[in-house]
């Protein structure tokens, strides 16, 4: 049976910075009518502190717990074992992952490292982190601060490793909070249409976060509705997820983004089924 909604691949346990242990989640997915979902925790980071990652020493357990579930549920739901892992250069890629076969991996950007200093500027967490980073390495040049976030993500998605880009826009979030006008320049937009291509280009598959908006940081998921629209007509491969951290959060504004990518006329997105990507029509 087809499934009312697309897969839901992006979830965080209390094993990183989510809320609930990994069946708490099982269940309203399943009730959702979802058909498959994945636990994606943020995958410890070597040499930083990293508040919300897991611990190493966690990771085999983390994965064991998962592998149970899988032939547990079965016959409800099909369970993925994944990881959501930073890209810093000098310190981290999504490649670094690759020898712990996963069943998938999300390659994703929480902080700017500049290549001659120390200092770890936070995209995703409070915003007075978000300020201190800004004035720190970047002298509030907002500009400088976007136009490196692209250039680290062109080089995490030309580096690969990973089987989905997630959130790929994070930076607009406190850039739109604190610059709304700088999102609607010429120069964003270009940063815009060149990462799509390059998603586009690279094969992988590119998720529609809808966490921004539940958060109520963004009335758009990551990334924009302009990025959506570019990537699907060059032929990208979408897929929604909710970037859960709570099991209220499965299916967290799955129903309003798919009317908008309806009225968007996006024709389909892609979903797992049955063990395979296949296509969801919208
Ligand atoms: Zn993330
Ligand atoms: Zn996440």
């Amino acid at each position: 049976m087809f499934s009312k909604y697309p897969s839901n691949l992006h979830t965080h346990t209390n094993l990183s910075d989510g809320s609930h242990f990994f069946e708490d989640y099982l269940m309203p997915a399943i009730k959702s009518g979802l058909k498959s979902y994945a636990f994606t925790d943020h995958a410890p980071i070597p040499k930083i502190e990293c508040h919300w990652c897991m611990d190493a020493n966690k990771l085999a357990f983390y994965k064991q717990e998962i592998e149970f579930l899988k032939s547990k549920y079965k016959n409800q739901i099909e369970v993925l074992s994944g990881l959501e892992i930073d890209y810093i250069p000098g310190i981290i890629t999504p490649l670094d992952y690759k020898k712990h076969e996963f069943d998938i991996l999300i390659g994703s950007i929480h902080y700017l490292k500049l290549p001659d200093n120390n200092y770890l500027m936070k995209l995703d967490s409070k915003l007075e982190h978000f300020k201190e980073g800004l004035e720190y390495l970047f002298k509030n040049d907002y500009r400088k601060a976007i136009d490196y976030f692209f250039k680290i993500t062109a080089e995490m998605i030309n580096i690969g490793g990973f089987d989905i880009a997630g959130h790929v826009d994070k930076v607009k979030m406190y850039i739109g909070l604190l610059f709304p006008k700088a999102l609607h320049t010429d120069w964003y937009l270009e940063h815009e249409y060149n990462t799509a291509r390059l998603l586009v280009e690279s094969g992988v598959f590119v998720e529609i976060n809808t966490r921004g908006i539940y958060k109520g940081l963004s009335d758009a998921p990551y990334p924009s509705w302009n990025m959506i629209k570019q990537i699907s007509d060059m032929g990208g491969k979408l897929i929604l997820n909710a970037d859960t951290h709570d099991p209220q959060g499965v299916i967290g504004f799955y129903n309003e983004v798919l009317n908008t990518l309806k009225s968007k006329k996006i024709p389909f997105i892609f979903t797992r089924q049955n063990r395979q990507w296949i296509k969801y029509y919208l």
